[in-house]
């Protein structure tokens, strides 16, 4: 089973979009259940309504998933886990407040080397333990670290190997008994039997820990794991919360379509023979052990031209603008002029609204009445030299104020497309929205 393990704490970041499309897709290629884990043991960070919105962006993406589950309802195994491990002195109550612990980590800094949790309570004998509780001192739990290097493959990045220095003794359990997210997830992807772990690299110190609490446990069932190179914004940093484009939300209202954002997010760091295709298709072509190692930047010139390309592919645009389909081959000529669907929704709505000036507008009430006033011919020429014989309008003074007067705007498609599809309701347009 492969699971995507959200936390319900803000909007969804591309970045972990792309970790779901990525577990979706794998699930797929090996014929595995995918699980989704909604990471919710954090509760000052939880917002109300996050994993509902991560549910509702997924089904949007279409990725689909075998079964959610709240890492929060499997609180007593976890805690029934941490007090096997206290039994079988794998880990150890510790009773440091965190003003020692301060003192500790100031302490390592001024020395310049990394802090490390000095082992005091590690040999506490069962009076000293008891004399505390007695008096009622809070404690959290900590695991002893390995006795040796955790070594391991990332499918992605190749070969790891951690000393127990670099792991430590870490907490598991915090003051309030609940799971550290170490914890809680290693725990977890092994109840689950989860066979592989594609995450963000930002979680490959974490791995190591989540290895030794499950070699503590005697788990000798091997997880494999994929760690994500990270996304970087186009100066080349992470990208964070400011950038508006990190955020799935912001991106589908600015009219970016899903399937050319899970194209996108596939594309990124790889190459492939073609760079336009469906979440479906990606399944019988991709390969996460080929995925390029180094960070990938975001670059949303190219996310535009995909999502152009998918454009061309709807059948109904209108749709996609709240348009009634007579206006589809409108919507349609506009295709060249946008790139996503809020652009295209902009380009109607210039038609369809009421259109104010400040050039030309005696040259367009001669228009307006003119074309108000006469039948329209078949052929656009017709039109054009009959318009210019009656008005005496002609060049910049006639074609501006022309297209002005059907699209609201000085630029856009040839005025001869335009008026082929829009000859049914141009009449309309020009009495209604002028
Ligand atoms: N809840 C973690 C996150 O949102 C994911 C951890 C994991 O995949 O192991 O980053």
């Amino acid at each position: 089973m492969l699971r995507f393990a959200p936390s319900p704490t803000g909007d969804m970041h591309i970045g972990n979009l792309r970790v779901a499309i990525f577990n979706y897709i794998i699930a797929k290629q090996k014929n595995e259940k995918l699980l989704i884990r909604i990471e919710d043991t954090d509760k000052e960070r939880n917002i109300e309504g996050k994993d509902k919105e991560i549910l509702d962006i997924l089904h949007l993406f279409g990725i689909e998933y075998d079964n959610v589950v709240y890492q929060s309802a499997n609180l007593h195994m976890h805690q029934q886990m941490a007090k096997k491990l206290l039994d079988d002195k794998k880990a150890f109550v510790c009773f440091c407040d965190e003003e020692e612990i301060n003192f500790q980590r100031e302490k390592a800094k001024i020395e310049k080397r990394p802090y490390r949790y000095s082992g005091k309570c590690e040999n506490l004998t069962s009076t000293e333990i008891r004399k505390y509780l007695d008096k009622k001192t809070p404690f959290v739990v900590r695991l002893k670290k390995p006795e040796k290097n955790i070594k391991f493959n990332d499918l992605i990045k190749g070969d790891f190997d951690f000393s127990p220095f670099d792991i430590d003794s870490f907490i598991i359990m915090r003051k309030d008994f609940t799971p550290t997210y170490n914890f809680a997830c290693a725990i977890d992807d092994m109840l689950y039997d989860i066979s592989l772990v594609i995450r963000g690299e930002d979680h490959l110190s974490n791995t190591p820990k989540q290895i030794a609490i499950r070699d503590a446990l005697g788990y000798d069932k091997e997880i494999k794991y994929a760690h994500l190179p990270i996304i970087l914004n186009e100066e080349g940093k992470k990208m964070s919360k400011r950038d508006n484009a990190s955020s799935v939300k912001w991106l589908l209202e600015e009219g970016f379509l899903p399937e050319a954002i899970a194209n996108y997010l596939i594309l990124l760091g790889n190459s492939f023979e073609k760079e336009i295709f469906t979440l479906k298709e990606a399944i019988e072509f991709f390969d996460i052990t080929k995925i390029s190692r180094a960070p990938a930047k975001f670059d949303l010139g190219k996310l535009r031209f995909i999502n152009k390309e998918h454009m061309k592919k709807i059948e109904k645009l209108t749709r996609y603008i709240g348009y009634h389909e007579e206006y589809e081959p409108l919507a349609k000529l506009y295709l060249d002029e946008v790139s996503t669907i809020k652009e295209l929704k902009e380009k109607l709505d210039n038609i369809f609204t009421k259109k104010e000036f400040d050039e030309f507008n005696d040259e367009i009430e001669i228009l307006k009445k003119e074309i108000l006033d006469n039948e329209f011919e078949d052929n656009y020429n017709d039109f054009k030299n009959r318009i210019m014989n009656n008005t005496g309008l002609k060049g910049k003074k006639l074609f501006m104020p022309l297209r002005m007067l059907m699209v609201g705007s000085k630029q856009g498609p040839e005025i001869k497309d335009l008026y082929a599809i829009m000859k049914p309701y141009l009449k309309m347009i020009i009495k209604e929205y002028r």
